[in-house]
């Protein structure tokens, strides 16, 4: 497909404050100089360790939270190209009506005093969309697509289920008719089985509205399941992209084959279950000269503590920041 959305060079910094004053002692490179593309109709994984940048990456997209450098062009559905970063307000808010967010926690992202009916219209009202009777009209439809139905309009989010709030979240972000979702984690709160449900209907509905998604997730599982292409992230860089099954079958970065070689570990509280490798994640504050990935890296060299690689082309498609790139023998996952 043609390109919908094309990111380069994006960054995001953040000060670091110390003692009661709050004085800057430096930076956090949260999103370091990140490069990427989103076709038309497909879902591009982002995947990572907690806290690699990639939730900031995301709303730096919607600019949720501002950039502090780079670009963001996005094609609107009438086919115009919009400079995302130079947007004012107004512009913003007509772009947002595009681009949504599907969040991580349907339990902490729907307001608990509002009915679904008034969730899910929101944003209709908001962006003057519809009221009266095609407002309910509208609401209904956007319910019955994520397989809900009329009778659950006047309840409040407490008396659904963690699967049933997705849906409601997700016929939200869906209100304002947009082309393309950033799923944040949005499966990750929920148990398997109903996660592979919300999956299911995320692909179904890419299908039926031509969604492109931006889908961010920590777990390898549901990122092979849903992808087209993925993009790796290591401390705030992107370290590998590639087409779901080239990744998976033959990676080209260290940090890839590690994060396919490790188990994830369940948390007990479900919502975080880490990707254990061995060594410490960078601290992107105070980051490892050279590559980022060196402490950890079984095929470290001398160059790799001095200088950071650049993204080097292996295959069609298939790019990886790794100074031996095409020249390790890496192993997949089965
Ligand atoms: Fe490992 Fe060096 Fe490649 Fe970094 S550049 S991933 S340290 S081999
Ligand atoms: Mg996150």
């Amino acid at each position: 497909g043609e390109t919908l959305l094309r990111v380069e060079g994006l960054t995001k910094y953040f000060p670091v404050r110390k003692g009661f004053f709050g004085r800057t002692v430096g930076q956090v490179k949260a999103v370091d100089d990140v490069s990427l593309t989103v076709r038309q109709g497909e879902t591009f994984g982002l995947v990572g360790e907690s806290g690699c940048g990639k939730s900031t990456l995301g709303r730096c997209i919607l600019r949720a939270i501002e950039p502090t450098g780079g670009t963001i062009r996005f094609r609107e559905r009438g086919g115009t190209e919009v400079d995302v970063r130079a947007l004012d307000k107004q512009g913003l808010r007509s772009v947002r009506r595009e681009m949504q967010l599907v969040f991580q926690d349907p339990y902490s992202s729907l307001n608990p005093r509002m009915t679904v009916a008034e969730i899910v219209g929101e944003p209709l009202v908001c962006h003057g969309v519809a009221r009266g009777s095609e407002l309910r009209r509208r609401v209904i439809s956007l319910i019955e697509m994520v397989g809900l139905s009329a009778r659950h309009l006047e309840r409040y989010p407490h008396a659904f289920s963690g699967g049933q709030r997705q849906r409601i979240g997700i016929a939200r972000a869906l209100a304002t008719d947009p082309g393309f979702l950033i799923c944040d984690e949005a499966v990750s709160a929920l148990d398997v089985s109903v996660q592979a449900q919300i999956l299911n209907l995320l692909r179904e509905l890419q299908e039926r509205l031509a969604l492109s998604y931006l889908f961010i997730s920590h777990d390898l599982g549901v990122i092979r399941h849903i992808s087209d292409r993925v993009g790796v992230m290591y401390v705030g860089k992107l370290v590998e992209t590639a087409g779901t099954e080239a990744l998976f079958a033959r990676p080209h970065h260290p940090y890839t084959e590690a994060l396919l070689s490790s188990k994830p570990i369940p948390d007990p509280r479900r919502k975080a279950e880490r990707i254990v490798l061995s060594g410490e994640v960078a601290n992107p504050a105070n980051p490892p000269s050279g590559c980022y990935f060196h402490p950890r890296c079984p095929y470290a060299r001398d160059i790799c503590k001095t200088a950071a690689p650049p993204m080097k082309q292996v295959a069609d498609n298939h790019y990886a920041a790794c100074h031996f790139a095409g020249e390790l023998n890496l192993r997949g996952a089965l």
